[in-house]
């Protein structure tokens, strides 16, 4: 029997008689592992562009504006390429055959079902921090507050207008110029019209998070609106259940898809 540290980074706790993570990096790993079903769904929303006002996370001052959806693929394919060869290894090492779907969900249930080999693998650590690197990843995709707004097509062209937020979520320009024609928009003249536009359209409660900021000028955190559902405040429209939309509820699993303009009465918007 031998004691190691812990090979997690930044951890230095004993990893345990002939284990190479401690129990508390162990349970770390679980969690995140378990997690990716939910990001995975909170992904599927984002690139079925029910978010188009999510806005596009990522893109540079001035720059061409990257597509909506674009972060979204980019943490799905990390997701996947991360626990993809991890559980192949692990399936190798261990002598196990891995018989699921090469999608970053059935993949990490499948590494979350075999994290006690990981515990004994001398490179656990690492598949411990790239998991966790995955997992942040694809949690910044889905919470941050948008860089830019979409504020609508141009009514001269059809292209898509973009509008510079601040570090709050508000509009930090008072016009907007249309990159394709060069038309001008006023700011709060497009923002009522963005609000209008958006009242019915349902979306999941992180997008909500998102959007609500560009149309209403202030914040408002994910886990208010969970409260306010759990609390029957805000009642959801319709559900996503499997990547799909459906009107009644499924499982209890399933997520709630709400009224943008339920959720700008219940902040004061129409006060
Ligand atoms: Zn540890
Ligand atoms: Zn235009």
């Amino acid at each position: 029997m031998t004691d190691y540290p812990c090979t997690v980074e930044h951890c230095d706790r004993p990893a345990g008689a002939d284990a190479f993570v401690c129990p508390r990096c162990t349970n770390a790993l679980f969690r995140d592992l378990v997690s990716v079903r939910w990001l995975v769904d909170q992904l599927a929303v984002t690139l079925a562009r029910l978010d188009r006002l999510g806005g596009p996370a990522g893109a540079g001052d001035g720059g061409e504006p990257m597509p909506a959806y674009y972060p979204a693929v980019q943490a799905f394919s990390t997701l996947l390429h991360t626990v993809q060869p991890w559980a192949h290894s692990v399936a190798e090492r261990t002598r196990t055959p891995l018989a699921v779907a090469n999608h970053p969900w059935p993949l990490a249930r499948w590494l979350a079902g075999n994290v006690d080999a990981v515990r004994g693998m001398t490179d656990g650590g690492q598949l411990a921090g790239e998991i966790r690197y995955a997992v942040t990843v694809t949690r910044g995709v889905i919470d941050r507050p948008p860089d830019l707004f979409y504020a609508g097509p141009c009514t001269a062209c059809g292209v898509d207008l973009y509008c510079h937020a601040d570090n709050r979520g508000r509009p930090a320009v008072a016009v907007i110029r249309c990159r394709g024609c060069g038309e001008q928009y006023d700011t709060v003249k497009r923002r009522e019209w963005l609000l209008n536009a958006v009242e019915d359209r349902i979306a999941s409660l992180s997008e909500i998070a998102r959007a609500v900021p560009a149309v209403a000028g202030r914040e408002i955190r994910f886990g208010t609106l969970r409260v306010w559902v759990n609390r029957g405040r805000l009642v959801p429209r319709a559900w996503l259940h499997n990547g799909q939309v459906y009107a009644q509820r499924q499982s209890s699993k399933d997520r709630p898809l709400c009224r943008i303009g339920d959720v700008l009465d219940l902040i004061g918007k129409h006060d």
